[in-house]
Parts: C-alpha cells; sequence; structure tokens
C-alpha cells in the first residue's frame, strides 16, 4: 500500500511508516469522508471534482491499485504510431499535491457497506460517508470456449489498456510478410462501442507502410456496429482489400478460439491466424460485485445523481454503471463523475446541486487526419438517463471537415487528462 498525500509528496520521502503500521486509515476525521475506489476516468474526475470544489470541506481518499494510469483512449492511436506510449500514461502527483487527495495505491479487496468501511488488500480499512465505484470493466474470459486468462498472452484483448496493447503492437509489426491477422470485437455491451473499428483502422495503417500484402479478418460477435458505414467507407478508401469484416449472421457465432495454433472456428469455417486479438465480453470491475451494487453483470444507478439503486451511500460511475443509452466511454465516464460530485457535495456539505446533464463524444481516426465521431446530450429521466440530442459524422464527408474533427479529437484528451489529473 502506498499512500501519497501533499505533506509525502512535498517531502518526497512516499510513505510515512506510522501510518503503513495503522490497521485503520482515517483522515480528516472531523470532516466527511469520501472514498473513492478506481482512479480512471470516472474515479479521478469525481475525486478531483469533490475535493476541488468543497476547498477543503470534504476529505477525500481515491484508492488506485496502478501507479500508472494508461488510457485505453487513444491506445489506437499508440497502436497506429501517432502517438508514443508515454503520451497516454498519467500519474497522480497533480491530485495529491494539487486537491490534497489522499492516493492510496492498493487493491480495493471488499466493501463493508453496514459498517461503511473498504478493506484492502494490505489489510488496512478506509471508513467512509460516501463511497464511489469507478473500476471499470473485467473480462468474461469463458464467453469465449478456449479463451482464458493465459490465451491473452498469445491472443491479447487489450481491452484494459497497458501491457496488453503493447503486446498487440508488437504482434502486428512483427507478423510474417503477407500474414493475416484476425480481430475478435466483444457483444455488447461493452466499453466503448467504436473501439475495436478504430482498432483494425490503426492496425491497418501501420500494416500498410510495413506489411502491405497483409489482410486483416474482423470475425465479429455482433451483426452490426457503431459507425459502421463510416469505417467501412473508411477502410474501401484507405485500406482497399485489406479489411474484411464478416458479422455473427454470416459466419454464425464463435465456437472455439485456439490460443496455441491461433485458430478461430466459427460455425460455419474454421480461420487460422497469424496473429489475432480476442476481445471476450465485458462486466463490471470485480470490486461493484463484491459490494453487492450490481444486478447481473452491471450496477443500475439512479439517473439524477449516478448512486447505486441498491445503496443510497455508494455511487456507480463509467462502465460500471448501467448508464442506459450513454455507452461505456471515458467522455461518458467523465461526465457522469461531475454530476456525482455534484450530488455528493450538495448531500453533504448543502451546496447547490444543479440540473444534471450528461454528454458523451466518441472520436474514431481512421487514417491520417480523417477522423469521425458520433455523440449525444443527455438528460436524467426518472429511471434512466435520456437522449436529448445526438450526431455522427456524415459518410462522404469533406477532408478539411475530416482533419478538423481530427484535431477536435487531440484537444479532447489533451483536455479531459487534464480535468481527470491536473
Ligand atoms: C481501445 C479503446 C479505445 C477507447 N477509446 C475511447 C475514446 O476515444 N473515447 C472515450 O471516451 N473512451 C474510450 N474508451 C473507453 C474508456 O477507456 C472507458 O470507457 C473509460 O476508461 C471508463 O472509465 P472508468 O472510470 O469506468 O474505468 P477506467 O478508466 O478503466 O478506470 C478504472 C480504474 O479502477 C482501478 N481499479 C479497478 N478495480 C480496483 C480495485 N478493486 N481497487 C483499486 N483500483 C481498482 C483500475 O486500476 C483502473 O485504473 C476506449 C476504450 C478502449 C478499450
Amino acid at each position: 500500500m502506498k499512500i501519497l498525500n501533499r505533506r509525502t509528496f512535498l517531502a518526497g520521502t512516499g510513505v510515512a511508516a506510522s501510518v503503513l503500521a495503522m490497521p485503520a486509515i482515517s483522515f480528516g476525521q472531523n470532516k466527511p469522508r469520501v472514498v473513492v475506489i478506481g482512479g480512471g476516468a470516472g474515479g479521478a474526475t469525481a475525486a478531483r471534482y469533490i475535493a476541488k470544489d468543497s476547498k477543503g470541506a470534504i476529505d477525500v481518499t481515491l484508492i488506485e491499485a496502478s501507479k500508472q494510469y494508461y488510457s485505453c483512449f487513444f491506445s489506437n492511436l499508440y497502436l497506429g504510431g501517432f502517438r508514443d506510449y508515454a503520451s497516454i500514461g498519467h500519474t497522480y502527483e497533480g491530485l495529491a499535491i494539487n486537491h490534497k487527495i489522499n492516493v492510496i495505491h492498493d487493491w480495493a479487496l471488499s466493501v463493508d457497506r453496514t459498517a461503511k468501511v473498504v478493506k484492502l488488500a494490505s489489510g488496512a480499512v478506509v471508513p467512509y460517508d460516501k463511497l464511489v465505484l469507478s473500476p471499470g470493466i473485467d473480462m468474461k474470459y469463458e464467453s469465449v470456449s478456449g479463451y482464458s486468462v493465459d490465451a491473452q498472452d498469445t491472443m491479447p484483448h487489450g481491452w484494459k489498456s497497458g501491457s496488453q496493447v503493447q503486446l498487440i503492437k508488437s504482434q502486428v509489426e512483427n507478423m510474417k510478410e503477407g500474414g493475416t491477422f484476425i480481430m475478435v470485437p466483444p457483444p455488447n455491451p461493452y466499453r466503448c462501442p467504436p473501439g475495436p473499428y478504430e482498432r483494425v483502422s490503426m492496425i491497418a495503417h501501420i500494416l500498410k507502410q510495413k506489411n502491405p500484402t497483409a489482410k486483416i479478418l474482423v470475425l465479429d460477435q455482433k451483426p452490426k456496429f457503431s459507425k459502421q458505414a463510416l469505417f467501412q467507407e473508411g477502410w474501401e478508401n484507405h485500406y482497399s482489400g485489406m479489411v474484411e469484416w464478416i458479422g455473427s449472421d454470416f459466419h454464425g457465432g464463435i465456437k472455439n478460439v485456439n490460443p496455441e495454433t491461433l485458430e478461430i472456428e466459427t460455425e460455419s469455417e474454421t480461420f487460422k491466424a497469424d496473429a489475432a486479438s480476442v476481445v471476450p465480453a465485458q462486466k463490471a470491475g470485480s470490486i461493484a460485485n463484491t459490494a453487492g451494487v450490481t444486478d447481473g453483470d452491471w450496477a443500475p444507478i439512479v439517473p439524477a445523481t449516478m448512486a447505486s439503486k441498491a445503496d443510497p451511500n455508494v455511487y456507480v460511475l463509467g462502465d460500471a454503471s448501467v448508464a442506459s443509452s450513454m455507452p461505456k466511454s471515458g467522455f461518458s465516464a467523465n461526465s457522469q463523475a461531475k454530476v456525482a460530485a455534484n450530488a455528493i457535495r450538495g448531500e453533504l456539505t448543502g451546496s447547490k446541486v444543479f440540473t444534471p446533464r450528461f454528454a458523451n463524444t466518441c472520436w474514431s481516426l481512421i487514417a491520417t487526419n480523417d477522423g469521425v465521431k458520433v455523440g449525444a446530450n443527455y438528460s436524467a429521466g426518472k429511471e434512466k438517463i435520456e437522449v436529448v440530442d445526438k450526431f455522427i459524422s456524415k459518410t462522404g464527408e469533406d477532408t478539411a471537415v475530416r482533419k478538423m474533427t481530427y484535431e477536435e479529437s487531440e484537444g479532447w484528451y489533451s483536455g479531459i487528462t487534464t480535468d481527470m489529473f491536473s
């Protein structure tokens, strides 16, 4: 367990031994305490907004397993050679130093909602008045026959960022001349609906330069996909003859994958890959289930506040939540975090609570300066988060519009990561 706060950062000593020795960690005993589990798009934003806007009136603790957050968003641009790996990595110093958030690098093992405490892998116990869960996703490895934790070494899913994405990059770059890369995108619902198809585009971008006779075969677990017409037009324009997409209606479903031979068996045919990525079905990060706030794979929430339907003192953000028509995206998680932060501050300090509004845009890069987007604004209905208005790029758009859309996405990345970590 490592605790980062303003004092330890400034002293440069890392962890105070006296704190480590304590079985129960309790910061700011006289203030209301918010504990956030998961320092990604939802959790880091929520922690930052609660601490920043309450101006010290609320004690905020962020529990995050990793010292460095590698964003899934723009991991495809890293794959395509548009960004280096370091540019998608972020640390938590800003939150500790600028907002006095107690950052604990540890694994949250369980939540006792009656005692209102979080138990950490190190054995420490952290009490809360309000708990925010934004643990992202876990894989349902068993959803694809033949796939497993071990199989991800040869058929990486790359659906959590970090080393899995590095592995895909190395496999693509080292694939034999004229080889076949097979991608198996996940069934709905999953993190980042256009993500697999942007990934295919970025792999095609690399192969076109380094291995132009190579092929990409997409064996989808769905009959259709997000921004389909835009991606298929882009693949034809930029990578003609290289990318073939086969929907589940045509191949009949994935029957089995073999991580040793790289064979992928569908109901109609068996395909052999030279490199492959298999993305299984997904569910809320395990702590949501352990905390008892999931119903099936995901955690239902009250739209106006993002509070769990199972417990008014627990809030669930981002991919782990059932946010109705909002896609599971970093933009959505960041937007939901601000709604939750506002509601939590209101409850704990009596501050004014604004009408909740949500927004999302998912940008995708198809080729150099060819960016497309889909998005919507949302309001909080009684039962569901509801669409207010929506937009999507058009096929056949002018190249100047596509370039502008790509540039917009670069601005968004820099904006959201500042909003999460500064
Ligand atoms: C290829 C790809 C491309 C994408 N592109 C985009 C994009 O362009 N735009 C966009 O908006 N979104 C994009 N996304 C989706 C986006 O990454 C996710 O929707 C977003 O990260 C969700 O935020 P979150 O807070 O729910 O989870 P995360 O950001 O994954 O954060 C969860 C954090 O919780 C931590 N954690 C989990 N459990 C525990 C525990 N028990 N104890 C301690 N820590 C824990 C994890 O270490 C992790 O850091 C993309 C995703 C992928 C896979």
